[in-house]
């Protein structure tokens, strides 16, 4: 039997892998070399799955009946069985690195084993056409034609590539549907006139996003300030939505509570759980107390960092107008940095693929893997989980 895979990266070549084991595989892979995005992962270390509950925005549903009840576990066996040595206590918050800490240590597992198991990869060969013809395929890659019993699309997304279009077409020319892109996991760009000073400061907070007025979604986390906006996990995690209200006054409250080690006043969908705090939210009552103990240029000393202090303690304003501005520290939001997405919410739609096999339910012997599916994860490791786990699937059913 004849496989060919499109798309040489995290999906592609564990598909390649796996289906190796009973048939003769080929690789296409558009770039000079496979897996580039791969080593810039992780800042280069490559958080490569999450020992954790999944946590998926768009196609969490699908992405959970991939993963099954022990992804983590046949991806960490998948690892071993391909020489790569994984960390075997996850680190904070469930994310799983190669022990090495190095992204290319990863590439290296993947495309040796490709070269053991006999994977033939074909570098500079962008496909651009599938046609089926009497359960057989043809893929124009190149110029040139490769004939397949069974194909595997794993072009990814153009997240972090500087393209804009990505493959998609591949698999809309069969007759899916795609689900239209929007940049996730970026920066957002923000009004920081006055807002200077907080250049470099990192904090935790509950961010809110607001359209017209009206919160749209919440996230917890780190917030980091830029020049030209915030970033941190709590930021990019709202970024997709962000992206999605364009049209709309987009502001991002921040509630400062976990920085004062109060529980965040209220919060409809958030990752801090309660017990992570000494008491319920109250920032005025904290500021009161401390008023009473403290002189009032001290209020904020040993509290705040002291660039944050500034902004917040401007014009010095009493406890109530001082609580409310930790509550609620409010930034416009102009736009997001879609050119520093890791991910794209959408790309095709899942509904036609059964989530066992990775297969079409409308073109049989196509397959569909990795983010070029409308399916996106947070940080922390699911996105590189999902092509893994994605990519085992459909090489492993498609010699079956
Ligand atoms: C900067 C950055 C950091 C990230 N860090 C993490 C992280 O730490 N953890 C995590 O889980 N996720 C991370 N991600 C997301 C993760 O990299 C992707 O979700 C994952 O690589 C998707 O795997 P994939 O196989 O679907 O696609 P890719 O890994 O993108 O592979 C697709 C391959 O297909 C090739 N291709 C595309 N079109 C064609 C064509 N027409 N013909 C032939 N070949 C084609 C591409 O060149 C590429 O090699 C990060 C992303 C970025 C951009």
């Amino acid at each position: 039997m004849d496989i060919l895979v499109i798309g040489g990266g995290a999906s592609g070549l564990a598909a390649a892998i796996c289906a190796s084991s009973a048939a003769r595989v080929t690789v296409l892979e558009k770039e000079e070399r496979p897996g580039k995005k791969i080593l810039a992962t992780g800042n280069g270390r490559c958080n490569l799955m999450n020992d954790g509950e999944p946590r998926y925005f768009h196609g969490e549903k699908f992405a959970r009946s991939v993963l099954g009840p022990d992804g983590p576990r046949r991806l960490r066996a998948f690892f071993d069985d391909i020489g790569l040595n994984v960390m075997s206590r996850a680190e904070e918050d469930g994310r799983v690195y190669p022990a090495t800490h190095q992204a290319a240590s990863v590439l290296d597992a993947l495309r040796a084993t490709c070269a053991r198991r006999g994977v033939r990869i074909l570098a500079s060969s962008p496909a651009d056409m599938i046609e089926t013809r009497g359960g057989a395929f043809r893929v124009r890659a190149g110029g040139q034609w490769h004939s397949a019993d069974r194909v595997i699309v794993s072009c990814g997304s153009p997240a972090g590539t500087g393209e804009r279009k990505g493959s998609y077409g591949l698999v809309t020319g069969l007759g899916h549907a795609m689900v239209p892109l929007l940049p996730a996991l970026c920066p957002l760009e923000c009004d920081m006139r006055s807002l200077g000073a907080l250049k470099g400061l990192r904090i935790p907070a509950v961010a809110t996003l607001k359209a017209d007025g009206a919160p749209v979604a919440q996230a917890g986390g780190e917030v980091l300030f830029g020049d030209r906006g915030v970033s941190g996990i709590a930021v990019m995690q709202l970024s997709a939505d962000a992206a999605a209200r364009a049209g709309s006054h987009v502001t991002l409250s921040l509630d400062l509570s976990p920085l004062l080690d109060i529980a965040p006043r209220d919060h409809f969908r958030f990752a801090y759980g309660r017990d992570a705090f000494r008491a319920p939210g109250d920032a005025r009552a904290l500021l009161l107390s401390r008023l009473k103990r403290l002189p009032r240029e001290d209020l904020f000393t040993g509290l705040l960092p002291r660039v944050l202090a500034g902004v917040i303690d401007r014009g010095r304003p009493g406890a109530e107008e001082l609580a409310g501005r930790l509550t609620d520290f409010t930034l416009t939001v102009t736009g997001v940095r879609a050119d520093a997405a890791q991910v794209m919410r959408g790309g095709i739609d899942t509904a036609l693929f059964d989530p066992r096999t990775m297969e079409s339910r409308l073109v049989p012997g196509l397959y569909c893997t990795g983010e070029m599916l409308d399916v996106d994860g947070d940080c922390g490791g699911f996105n590189l989980m999902f092509a893994f786990l994605s990519g085992i699937a459909a090489g492993s059913s498609c010699v079956s």
